[in-house]
């Protein structure tokens, strides 16, 4: 799987978050392959980050690791600006750092269901607020949220996760109305299944793997394209959209 490789993206700064491994590893080098400078924002083990820094560095761009918490309000601040202190200022925000944590409902409690939309819903909102704030000084930026297929057609284990990726789309099209008139644009991408450590344990109780009509899952190199695509200055007529990128799971 290849991906873009140009200068579209050259001299600009991304922030990806959840970027130690899976979608978020591939964002960050597809990025780093058009251009990019970028600060990973994780709170996995910084030994983690390390393919990720070394696949940046091989498109001969700087990455640097910030171990953080989107679900940390003022953590978040403070990480905004260290990066913007670092990189002297962000073009990009991706915001990908998710969990899952699956069951029916009626086994589901309140701890379940407020991790999810704590660190899907609330972190991707806390990452929005602080680095729009700064983009907004500069009259540029685009915003990239990783929904889910989740979230537009629902799934049997995920009321929580469906919920917090819903309420992503909600957020990107509001937060994508108010950011027009500085430059900045917010879209929503929103994978079906993708090959990474969140679905290799994945219990496929609704056959979704069949059904997908083009007879695969995603590779994570695939996600990253289109997110490359809605972070470039070539689409910047686009904001407020949802793109699936499902091999046609929810049409
Ligand atoms: P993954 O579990 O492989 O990676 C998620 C990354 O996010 C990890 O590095 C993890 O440490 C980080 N993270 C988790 N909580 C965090 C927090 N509170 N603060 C900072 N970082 C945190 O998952 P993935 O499959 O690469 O998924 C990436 C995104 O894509 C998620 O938002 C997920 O919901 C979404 N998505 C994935 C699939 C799929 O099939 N894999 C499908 C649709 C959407």
């Amino acid at each position: 799987m290849q991906y873009f490789q140009n200068d579209m993206l050259a001299g600009q700064c991304a922030v990806v978050t959840g970027a130690a491994r899976g979608i978020g590893r591939a964002i960050a080098a597809a990025l780093a392959g058009a251009g990019a400078d970028i600060a990973i924002v994780d709170r996995a083990d910084p030994d983690m980050a390390a393919e990720t820094i070394a696949q940046v560095e091989a498109c001969g761009r700087k990455a640097v690791f910030y171990y953080g918490d989107v679900t940390d309000y003022t953590g978040c601040e403070a990480l905004v600006k260290q990066i913007v202190t670092d990189f002297g200022k962000i073009d990009i925000l991706v915001n990908n750092a998710g969990i899952t944590k699956d069951m029916l409902m009626p086994q589901m409690g309140e701890a379940e269901f407020d991790a999810v939309i704590s660190v899907n819903l609330k972190g991707t909102f806390q990452m929005m607020r602080h680095v729009s704030r700064q983009m907004m000084r500069k009259k540029y930026g685009r915003i990239v949220n990783i929904s889910s297929v989740a979230g537009i057609m629902g799934n049997a284990g995920q009321v929580n996760y469906a919920a917090s990726k819903a309420g992503i789309i909600g957020m990107t099209k509001s937060a994508a109305k108010e950011l027009a008139a500085r430059g900045i644009t917010v879209n929503a991408v929103a994978p079906g299944l993708v090959e990474t450590d969140m679905t290799k344990n994945l219990t496929d109780n609704n056959g979704l793997a069949a059904s997908v009509p083009l007879g695969r899952m995603a590779q994570p190199e695939e996600v990253a394209n289109l997110v490359t695509y809605l972070a470039s200055p070539m689409a910047g007529y686009v904001t407020g959209e949802v793109i699936r990128i499902d091999g046609g799971l929810a049409m």
